[in-house]
């Protein structure tokens, strides 16, 4: 006989699941973060769950605590290594690059994409190990302008639905001619810090990514590290100061954060996060950057290009934070109360009619009685109920309700879907 842990049937440690009405919210908020770039000339990919696993370590980065400790990595019984996708630009340019879309004649060629990442994190408050985003990739342009549009297109976004007390902070992390020297000049002053052996090895590997450091001990001692800023080239300056005024000029509000590194090895130039204020530790709604070495790091070809991901979990919780309650539309418009078998058969035919017409109808299965099935009608969220007894098919009507005002009017059979059409406006 089998036997099984005891919490085999419960959802696994850092993963919840979505259901109604909760899930309704988590959708809308979905179609919301992907609306502005629909409209955008972006389109819509999706890819693999899983990649094999070398594409993350060389897109993702080697030093990357989602390379070393988050992957969830497994061995197919033929023994190819695969990874459960921790985050989705790499498979997207890998899959664009797979494809030639970027021979397609177009550039950049504008992607977006939705779905479920994994990471392997100690789960807490907004941090899960299965979660949700919405991403958008620009693949093959550098222009400032292109970055721009990107983070005006989250601004919208979150506004959209409602969002206020989000924040952006914005940084340049250079590129290939200037972030070397700098490179070189954080790790002199790196090497002289009182650090653990993991942030002396990373110091090796990436040292910028120790100023994202959150640790007390750590960060009162990267006061007077040598900032980027002071390093940048000229073409990173003229281009980082063409973003901001772009995004000045389009009303949006940003911090300039010279810390901000981000939690990926292949940013280059601008990077980007949102920080809602009333999340607690787990703050960042959203983030991104350019990415402009990353397309060769993983065998294409140069590809300048810029993206973003935003967290669905985490926008659900800023929203309960700031009390946004979405107006979403009723699921169920009509509900159906037969009042015996002949009116079951009836109604049942007129709810596939109205669903046919458009109209989002729903039935009450099951042989309820009147008093259980109204409230079953109440609790859907319909607007009417349809209820027909012997005596009005025998009269060839149905009772149209108003569940709102509670009156109630005979409509005739045949009018009822046309009735209901124009009443829902
Ligand atoms: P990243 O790919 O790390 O830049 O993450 C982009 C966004 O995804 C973050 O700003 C979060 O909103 C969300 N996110 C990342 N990791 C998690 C997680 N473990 N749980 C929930 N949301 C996450």
């Amino acid at each position: 006989m089998t036997t099984y842990p005891v919490n085999a049937f419960t959802a696994p440690k850092g993963t919840y699941d979505l259901t109604p009405p909760d899930s309704a919210t988590f959708l809308a908020v979905r179609e919301a973060l992907a609306a502005p770039l629909r409209r955008s000339g972006y389109g819509y990919i999706e890819t693999p769950g899983f990649e094999h696993v070398e594409l993350f370590s060389r897109g993702v980065g080697e030093s990357t605590d989602i390379v070393t400790k988050e992957m969830y990595t497994l061995t197919t019984k033929g023994g190819t290594e695969l990874a459960l996708r921790p985050e989705g630009t790499a498979s997207v340019l890998r899959a664009a690059l797979e494809r030639n879309l970027h021979k397609a004649g177009n550039l950049p060629v504008k992607l977006w994409y939705s779905g479920s990442y994994y990471r392997y994190e100690r789960p807490q408050a907004g941090r899960y190990r299965h979660f949700s985003q919405v991403g958008a990739e620009a693949i093959g342009a550098e222009d400032p302008a292109l970055d721009a549009e990107l983070i005006i297109l989250a601004v919208d976004a979150y506004r959209s639905l409602g969002l206020r007390d989000f924040r952006l902070l914005l940084n340049s992390l250079g590129d290939k001619e200037c972030r070397p020297a700098y490179r070189e000049a954080l790790q002199g002053f790196l090497r002289g810090l009182d650090l653990d052996e993991e942030t002396r090895r990373r110091i090796e590997i990436n040292p910028l990514r120790v100023l994202d450091d959150k640790r007390e001990a750590v960060r009162k001692q990267l006061v007077g590290a040598p900032a980027l800023r002071d390093h940048l080239c000229e073409a990173c300056k003229v281009y980082h100061e063409r973003v901001r005024q772009l995004l000045t000029a389009a009303g949006v509000v940003f911090e300039d954060d010279e810390k901000l590194v981000r939690g990926l090895d292949y940013y280059t130039r601008t990077t980007f996060e949102f920080i809602h204020d009333g999340l607690g530790s787990q703050s960042a709604v959203g983030g991104g950057g350019r990415y402009d070495g990353l397309s060769e790091m993983i065998g294409g070809p140069a590809l300048p290009s810029v993206g973003w991901a935003l967290g669905v979990d985490r926008t659900v919780l800023a929203l309960r934070a700031e009390g946004v309650e979405l107006e979403l539309p009723a699921a169920t418009e009509v509900y159906a109360v037969p009042l015996g078998d002949a009116a079951r058969d009836v109604l049942f035919d007129l709810v596939t009619a109205l669903r046919r017409a458009g109209v989002a109808a729903d039935f009450a299965f099951g042989g309820k009685g009147l008093k259980n099935a109204m409230k079953s009608a109440n609790r859907s969220g319909a607007r009417f109920a349809l209820v027909a007894g012997e005596r009005d098919l025998a009269e060839g009507v149905v009772q149209l309700k108003d569940l709102e005002s509670g009156d109630q009017t005979p409509v005739a059979l045949d009018a009822v879907v046309e009735e209901l059409r124009a009443r829902r406006g």
